[in-house]
């Protein structure tokens, strides 16, 4: 029995680019057979918020792999993104985006760059947690889990291995979040070792980011946190000189969904001259998802010499290099008559299975023990003297079993020593600590400082863990 799929052929040039790539992974002897669903902007407007039918989630799941063309997500406010929706609803944990330069059939000043970004897709500042807090001051919680590392980081391993790649990079800032980011750099160097086959090194993300645009070719599997590999992924795309020619994949431990890189152009919907090749790319790591290597070998083979041949859609037609101009479904049978062949200029593709076993990721650490330490007390506070409310809080603090350890403004410490040249927003984290402490005594200081009419707008309670601290240092404490 062949293997279900699902696809959405979405808006805009959705429908046309999904034809020509159906058209030729069918002619590479794809087997697979074809639910459909509908998503993006006529679902929007039927009025579900997030575009997409309740019933359709069945089909999803049920055939686990989704193929998706872009869709138009509607102006205005009331419509959540379709596709954050599909990654979080799915667990859709892995973004993997693989960029290769085209040189010299699209112009590029990278001709040897060859790289996959594994971008952790559910966490990170992604989760969509923001306070305002006082008149001043915004807040967006960066959340990352130990099992959300391991889950990205040993897939970026497995993915190496499958794909026969050399090396993988971990990208973090873990010189400034020691916490967050420390702990996604420590997780890499914890889970490097079980794989002595592959290489691995660490950048810091801003070195590493600007070391990708200049020289990317030293790059091989790099794999980050969310916002940065948003950043990075979009970098490699843009300097391989193609971004209309990338395809990318999410990968959850059930369900995956592959999709191009780019959206729904609408400027050119219509007129059957856009570019397949992205949602076509994003089609043959489906087929290696669902163990079909050898058929995406096939027809990435046929595509490169497909562009090798000059055949070019507008998009990336160049006068001196290109044959042929030709539209959308000219290009998906251009590449059906090459099927077979192999490039002769640029390096063939390996017929290669992606397909990684990604349930045994979820296992979870070892129960640690926890200790109370105190608790940190944001506070709003319009009048800017660190010193008068540093006082304050000493005194109100005096009976209980806690003490006054600092106060910062922005993250830097201003209370006690602060440096009268810091400058202070309304937004204060006062730090109280305290040894043997049960739950309550925080709560009798909490009514404290309220009864002396501070304005609480939030607390975060101070644990160690197995001795360790649980939060970080004021910056200049
Ligand atoms: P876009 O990627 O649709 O277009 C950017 C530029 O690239 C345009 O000039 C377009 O004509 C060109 N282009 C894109 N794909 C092409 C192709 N296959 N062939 C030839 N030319 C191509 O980005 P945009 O204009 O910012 O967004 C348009 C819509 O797409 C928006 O509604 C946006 O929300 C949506 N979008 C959807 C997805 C997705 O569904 N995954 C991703 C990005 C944007």
């Amino acid at each position: 029995m062949q293997p279900r799929i699902t696809i959405a052929r979405g808006d805009g040039i959705g429908p046309e680019i999904m034809k020509a790539t159906l058209a030729v992974l069918k002619a590479a002897g794809a087997e697979f057979e074809i639910d459909e669903i509908e998503v993006g902007e006529k679902v929007y407007k039927a009025g579900h918020s997030s575009g997409i039918r309740p019933d359709d989630w069945k089909t999803i799941a049920q055939n686990k792999v989704l193929l998706k063309a872009p869709i138009t997500t509607p102006q205005g406010g009331g419509y959540k993104s379709l596709n954050v929706t599909l990654r979080k609803t799915l667990g859709l944990f892995a973004n993997v985006r693989p960029v290769t330069s085209l040189h010299p059939f699209v112009k590029t000043k990278h001709p040897e760059m060859d790289i996959v970004i594994v971008r952790e897709n559910e966490e990170d500042l992604y989760a969509g947690i923001e306070h305002r807090q006082t008149p001043e001051v915004y807040q967006c919680l960066k959340l990352i889990s130990r099992p959300g590392c391991e889950k990205i980081i040993r897939y970026a391993f497995e993915y190496a291995r499958a794909m026969g790649r050399k090396k993988v990079t971990c990208m973090s800032k873990d010189n400034i979040m020691k916490l967050t980011d420390g702990v996604f750099h420590r997780t890499f160097d914890e889970i490097a070792k079980e794989y002595s086959d592959i290489e691995n090194d660490h950048w810091i993300i801003d070195i590493g980011a600007a070391k990708l645009a200049n020289s990317p070719q030293d790059f091989d599997v790099v794999v980050t946190t969310n916002l940065y590999g948003d950043i990075v992924s979009d970098i490699v795309a843009e300097i391989s000189g193609s971004v209309g020619l990338a395809g990318s994949s999410n990968i959850g431990s059930n369900c995956a969904m592959f999709e191009a890189i780019h959206g729904s152009a609408p400027m050119i919907a219509g007129q059957g001259i856009a570019n397949p090749s992205g949602l076509l790319l994003a089609g043959t790591q489906l087929l290696k998802h669902i163990g079909q290597g050898e058929v995406a070998g096939r027809v990435e083979n046929a595509w490169l010499k497909t562009i090798e041949d000059g055949v070019a859609t507008v998009d990336i037609y160049t006068e001196g290099v290109s044959s042929k101009k030709v539209n959308t479904q000219e290009f998906a049978q251009a590449v059906i008559d090459r099927m077979g062949q192999q490039p002769t200029k640029m390096k063939p593709r390996k017929s290669t299975s992606s397909h990684i076993d990604v349930s045994k990721f979820d296992d979870r650490p070892a129960p640690v023990k926890r200790e109370l330490q105190g608790m940190d007390v944001f506070l709003y506070v319009e009048d800017r003297d660190p010193d008068k409310i540093g006082k304050k809080l000493e005194s109100i603090a005096a009976d209980s079993k806690l003490s006054l350890s600092m106060i910062t403004n922005r993250g830097i410490k201003v209370y006690p020593d602060g440096n009268p040249e810091t400058f202070c927003t309304d937004h204060w984290r006062c730090r109280f600590q305290g040894e043997d402490l049960v739950h309550s005594d925080l709560w009798s200081l909490l009514n404290a400082v309220t009864g002396e009419e501070l304005d609480v707008i939030k607390t975060e309670l101070l644990f160690s863990f197995d001795g360790e601290a649980g939060y970080s240092l004021g910056q200049g404490q």
